[in-house]
């Protein structure tokens, strides 16, 4: 189903998401500012995403590179920042490092290897979230949450790599309220791996929820929303 949405109703979308959060933060006695809206702009052309940037988006989050050149080419980084959110493939990160300022989406040791290697060519420190398998399923990439640990100790000692939490897309539910526990199981695996153990690793952001569940997602102590069909109406593809 392809919805075309004008400048009007991409902007109400805006307020109306940015909104959410806030109430969605108060309920959870959490300061507004503490959730950041990331949105999801995967098939979006860059008027739209224009128009939500005029609305009060700051973060645009894309899922594939060859993707979302053109539209960083057109809209720029003044004002905005670009999130990496989709799958990376290992030949990809030489292009992304630098060009994102928040990888979501870090699945592996081994990608995260190799973004060190390329964020040390570069002369930068890459910031990255972990991105967890909380519901375990196979058709899914993401560290195992009993694997993770041992992942942190390996790229804590890695010094252009900042990690900075953890990120999941929890599986498909037929209602928000079925995804509460997956984010509260991210948001407990986050705080039970924080504390003064790491050197450079820090677990203080969680990327958890999407259009139908970022609310429950901000009461279960979400950091980053990642929300597209709320905003830019439903995708072509979807
Ligand atoms: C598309 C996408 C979203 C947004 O999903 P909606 O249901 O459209 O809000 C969030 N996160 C990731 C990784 C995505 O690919």
């Amino acid at each position: 189903m392809a919805e075309t949405l004008d400048s009007e109703a991409v902007g109400r979308n805006v307020r109306t998401v940015l909104e959410n959060i806030r109430r969605s933060a108060q309920r959870a006695g959490r300061p507004p500012e503490s959730v950041r809206l990331v949105a999801a702009t995967k098939s979006v052309p860059p008027e739209p995403i224009r128009w939500a940037i005029a609305a009060g988006v700051g973060i645009l989050g894309e899922n594939r590179l060859q993707e979302a050149l053109p539209k960083i080419e057109a809209l720029g980084s003044d004002g905005v920042s670009w999130h990496f959110i989709g799958r990376l493939q290992r030949r990809k990160v030489k292009a992304v490092v630098g060009l994102f300022r928040l990888i979501h989406s870090v699945e592996s040791l081994e990608l995260a290897e190799e973004i060190n290697r390329r964020a040390a060519e570069a002369g930068i420190v890459q910031p990255v979230l972990l991105e967890v398998n909380v519901g375990g399923e196979a058709s899914k990439g993401g560290f195992a949450p009993e694997a993770l640990e041992e992942a942190l100790a390996a790229m804590d000692g890695l010094p252009s790599l900042a990690v900075q939490g953890l990120m999941a897309i929890p599986p498909p539910s037929p209602d928000a309220e079925g995804s509460r526990l997956h984010h509260r199981r991210l948001r407990e695996l986050a705080r039970s791996l924080a504390g003064g153990r790491w050197l450079r690793v820090r677990l203080e952001e969680i990327s958890m929820g999407m259009s139908q569940d970022y609310e429950v997602a901000i009461e279960e102590g979400a950091t980053y929303v990642r929300v597209g069909t709320a905003i830019f109406g439903a995708r072509p593809d979807a």
